[in-house]
């Protein structure tokens, strides 16, 4: 299967968060994955004080065809965490940005547990209430599996169900479109990326670092992380520089072009 691309135009970061929370205490597991609302805050005022326009996969998607072009920026945050909806969606529409959201669709209203090996702290998801009040706050919705399943651990008829399965859940949950996946651990084959726009996804995202350039696959896109420990400075240099695309693997380049 072709897969379709990113047409040539100026790089676009699309930025990765997880949790928008104050983070445990020193010591915790992925505590780097927390940003503190109050850095939100001020990471959402940069962007706009550098004239972003922050969106939504969907939002993005005519710049990710060359059909516009613009400052903007991609927002996704991985996994559903309830403090998303807390901490962010207010502050994402005081600047009057959008921005995807990747649940992990049987884990609605549950926690995090897949983590839970690993020792990380269990923290609310998102239920139909809150995924609905995401919704309804001008955000979107996008698919992260149904278990925050490691694609290729699975046989083949059972990553096609996490897949399609949690695009046809996370639907009829919020009663809205579902368009755009992540693929967890950023881990896929080129059979998972068939699998995902088999499903009728319009994108996918990974975990491999840099900004979106001219060639990519609409399926395999690039982010850029923003961590704990991502400075005000340091977001304004992954935004306007090569600093994140020289940190992305060859081999991603190559996968991402085949
Ligand atoms: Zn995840």
């Amino acid at each position: 299967m072709s897969w379709p691309r990113v047409v040539p135009r100026r790089a676009i970061p699309i930025l990765t968060y997880h949790q928008i929370a104050v983070a445990p205490p020193r010591g915790a597991a992925f505590r780097g994955l927390y940003v503190a609302p109050d850095a939100f805050a001020r990471q959402m005022g940069l962007l706009r004080r550098l004239g972003y326009q922050g969106l939504s996969m969907s939002g993005l998607m005519p710049y990710l065809r060359g059909e516009r072009t613009g400052r903007v920026v991609g927002i996704t945050f991985d996994d559903g965490y309830l403090n998303n909806l807390t901490h962010a969606l207010p502050v994402l529409q005081r600047v009057g940005y959008s921005a995807t959201c990747y649940m992990v669709s049987d884990r609605a209203g549950g926690t995090n547990d897949w983590d839970e090996p690993l020792g990380v702290a269990q923290v609310p998801l998102m239920d139909r209430g809150a995924l609905r009040a995401w919704v309804a706050g001008g955000l979107e919705i996008g698919a992260h599996t149904r278990s925050h399943a490691r694609l290729p651990d699975l046989p083949t008829e059972q990553a096609r169900r996490e897949i399609r399965g949690s695009r046809d859940d996370l639907e009829a949950l919020v009663d809205a479109p579902v368009r755009h996946f992540c693929y967890p651990y950023g881990e896929y084959t080129s059979d998972h990326a068939n699998l995902v726009a088999a499903a009728g996804f319009d994108t996918a995202t990974t975990t491999e670092r840099g900004r979106v350039c001219g060639g990519d696959s609409l399926l395999a896109l690039p982010r850029v992380p923003v961590l704990r420990s991502t400075s005000l400075p340091l977001l304004w240099i992954k935004l306007i520089s090569a600093y994140e695309d020289r940190r992305r693997s060859p081999a991603s380049q190559n996968h991402a072009r085949t």
